[in-house]
Parts: C-alpha cells; structure tokens; sequence
C-alpha cells in the first residue's frame, strides 16, 4: 500500500499558527538543522520565552509534515511544502551543517521493498545521509589538495 502523504502545501503553511510560522520560518532560514535551544535564541526578539513554547510548535508542525527530527544531527528541519516526506532523503554536510532534501522515490520502493521481504516494519523510513555538501567540496578542492586524484 502506498502511502498517500504529499502535503497540501499552500492549506497547510496558510493555516498555521503565529508561532507555529515563527519557527517554521526559523528553519527554512537556517537551512540547517537546529535544536530547540538553537529556535529559542532565534525567536527570543520574536516574542518565544520558553522551550515548551518552541517544542510545542515542532511538534504541531511535525504532525502537518512540515518538520521533521534528524536523529543523526539531532536538530529539527523545515520540510518544503508540497514534497512528499516518505520519498525524501536528508543530504546532512557533516562539515558545515547544512542539511537539504531530495526526492527519492526510486530509493524508498526499493527499501520497501527489501523490508517487505525481511519481513521488518519499520516505524520510518527518511534515509539521513551523512557526507560533505557541494559548497564544502568546492571550498576543499580549492584549498587543498584532491583526494580523489591523489594515488
Ligand atoms: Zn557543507
């Protein structure tokens, strides 16, 4: 059964709350992942005084499909609207921080495909991976010398 969850983009981001916007905002600003400590000292001159606060909100945008915790940064990020959570993959530079997604819908069939046949149920499924992101690749490649031509 193929889940049906592609976000009713413009529904959803027009129907949030004040705060649940502030920190959505906050995190497609980042571009990163960011904790809820991190949102708080951003929103802080926006009018968030506590964490509750901050989590409260993650956890009402989580439920639209429009965050989503990264286990492997530890930090909370804004999905785009309208893309399919289930067929994304997390791109997390392991270097700068930035975090992006991609769609990956090929990759998410074949993993269920191979969980299927394992007989696993899986509770997700966002693959979270780790490596160095284009810009990191491009500052390396001019300050040091290429790995990949070295012998
Ligand atoms: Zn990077």
């Amino acid at each position: 059964m193929k889940a049906q969850s592609s976000i009713r983009s413009e529904d959803t981001v027009e129907s949030l709350t004040k705060n649940q916007r502030l920190v959505y905002d906050a995190l497609l600003d980042a571009g990163r992942a960011l904790g809820a400590y991190d949102l708080l000292d951003r929103l802080r001159p926006r009018g968030f005084a506590v964490a509750p606060s901050v989590y409260r909100a993650l956890n009402e945008l989580s439920g639209k499909g429009l965050v989503r915790h990264l286990t492997s940064v530890r930090g909370f990020v804004a999905l785009h609207a309208g893309t399919a959570p289930t067929a994304s993959a997390f791109m997390v530079c392991t270097r700068c921080g930035t975090v992006d997604q991609i769609v990956a819908e090929g990759l998410q069939m074949a993993l269920e495909d191979g969980l299927v046949a394992a007989g696993f149920s899986p509770t997700e499924m966002v693959p979270e991976i780790p490596g160095t992101c284009r810009h990191c690749r491009t500052t390396e490649d001019a300050g040091a010398p290429s790995v990949s031509s070295a012998r």
